[in-house]
């Protein structure tokens, strides 16, 4: 920490209090009576003894330490971190959601059933795909999901099929889902224009192979143009095509992953939806499938029955079963429909269309100063590569690094794999013109920088209030509480 201020604790004083409480007036009761003496704590807490005003200014500090949309720009590329309208919470904290028990009956809670059904059929007409679960709790998550679906599949066609395809430039989650449920992985180079090289997928679909899994647009940002032909090889061979929907963004309102033959798509509400992410919290990573493959999703569904009323149907014989408590986080699924319906279908294109523009619009004006090696144009997102940069001695960490005295978040670095020194750029719809300018001004402004001083960029950042943690240690051992070191 650059500026060394006097922590929460070391700013106590005993017996200096937030508040006095008044005189009692009723008859005072030994402790004892509310709390067996056994349980009782002998000695206080160790907590330190400040004024009201301490703590608020403890924790309104703590919070501006923070880097967050609500305050910065973000192009955390593949991450989505578009603004979230606070309307989304609004209606998330509406006492009829907030105080519903999910054990309550379907006939007491009408409204969420209905909102949870719309949503699943909203997702189904934005993706294509012929229906939704919403009970995954994350991107990862509903990878698992899907490969769950495709065992389960693949076990009703008495099929034994112990591989998955996975391409080079997927997010590292893909490989991992498919290997937890026990799926071999052969990972599949990309071509020289960072897409599908269909003569290596020919070679490497064979009667083992359960699905591929793809990603479209992929992570270079790039819309994988054969994708039609790619979904007929797969199925040819007798397999399924999982598409990874983490990054919808750029498709929204403009083409469905269903339409193309994909059998199982998730999505990210907590992306392309506008829900709050990052930090841990909760997110949602429904996923849509095909008709063949409805009866395997997560149990219990939701149901629309002839009165248009809502039941939740706990009767599926081939679900591979629940893979998340009650329905998943009704929560974020609440937002999600808020901002689906505050946009409306043709604020679903726009927002698509201006996430595509707002892209381009940033790749065509660093192209002049930085190598991005893949692809004219772009979708969602760009990667670029600091290897000229490199060969000055700054690499990707120390102009993500530098972004930050220059008040902006850092895009994503060192991926994809497959592009060396990567920073990929993604800056989302939500933001306006004049933030782009703002951005792309900084970033060239490093690049020009480097060939006069690397060392100002090398040893950046100079005025955040941390500077380079170790990332390691930090990782590895994590101090998550006060301790006095003196
Ligand atoms: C974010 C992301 C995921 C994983 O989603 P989580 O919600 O973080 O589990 C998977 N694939 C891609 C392309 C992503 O961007």
């Amino acid at each position: 920490m650059n500026n060394i201020e006097p922590l929460i604790f070391e700013k106590s004083v005993p017996d200096r209090k937030c508040f006095i409480l008044p005189v009692c007036d009723v008859p005072e009761k030994p402790l004892s009576h509310f709390i067996p003496q056994k349980i009782q704590r002998m000695q206080s807490p160790n907590l330190p003894e400040v004024c009201e005003i301490d703590i608020v200014r403890h924790f309104t500090k703590l919070s501006q330490m923070n880097y967050c949309v609500d305050t910065h720009f973000y192009p955390l590329g593949s991450c989505t971190m578009k603004y979230n309208p606070k309307i989304n919470e609004d209606t998330a904290s509406l006492d009829g959601f907030t105080k519903l028990h999910p054990y309550q009956p379907a006939e007491q809670c009408q409204g969420i059933l209905k909102l949870l059904y719309d949503l699943e059929q909203m997702l189904s007409n934005i993706s294509g795909m012929h229906c939704f679960t919403l009970q995954p709790a994350a991107g990862a998550h509903g990878e698992l999901t899907g490969m769950l679906i495709i065992q389960a599949y693949m076990k009703k066609q008495r099929e034994i099929r112990n591989k998955i395809i996975v391409p080079d430039s997927a997010h590292g989650t893909n490989p991992a889902s498919a290997a937890l449920c026990g799926y071999r992985i052969e990972s599949l180079q990309s071509n020289s224009d960072g897409l599908i090289d269909i003569k290596k997928l020919k070679y490497l679909l064979s009667n083992d192979t359960a699905a591929l899994m793809i990603t479209n647009p992929n992570t270079l940002g790039l819309f994988e143009k054969d994708i039609l032909e790619i979904c007929k090889l797969v199925h040819d061979a007798g397999a399924l095509v999982y598409c990874d929907g983490a990054n919808m963004n750029a498709l929204l309102g403009i083409a469905r992953p269903g339409d193309m033959g994909v059998d199982i798509l998730h999505l990210n509400l907590h992306k392309t939806f506008s829900t709050p992410h990052g930090g841990g919290g909760p997110g949602a990573g429904p996923i849509g499938v095909s008709r063949n493959l409805e009866v395997f999703l997560p149990s219990p569904r939701i149901q629309k029955k002839s009165d248009n009323s809502f039941t939740i149907n706990y009767h599926c014989p081939d679900s591979i079963g629940k893979v998340r408590a009650f329905y998943g986080h009704a929560g974020i699924m609440i937002r999600a429909y808020t901002y689906l319906l505050l946009l409306g279908k043709d604020g679903i294109i726009k927002a698509g269309e201006n996430a595509v523009l707002n892209a381009n619009y940033l790749k065509n004006k660093l192209s002049h100063y930085y190598e991005i090696p893949y692809g004219k144009t772009c979708m969602h997102e760009f990667v670029i590569s600091a290897k000229k940069q490199k060969e000055k001695g700054v690499s990707a960490l120390d102009i993500a690094k530098k972004l930050l005295d220059y008040g902006f978040h850092a895009p994503t670095i060192y991926f994809p794999l497959i592009v060396e020194e990567a920073l990929m750029v993604e800056p989302t719809e939500t933001e306006s013109l004049e933030t782009l300018d703002a951005f792309a001004k900084a970033m060239i402004e490093i690049a020009k920088t480097i060939p006069q001083s690397p060392e100002t960029v090398h040893n950046a950042p100079q005025y955040t209030k941390v500077g380079r943690p170790d990332e390691v240690i930090a990782a590895r051992k994590p101090k998550l509480r006060w301790e006095n070191i003196c």
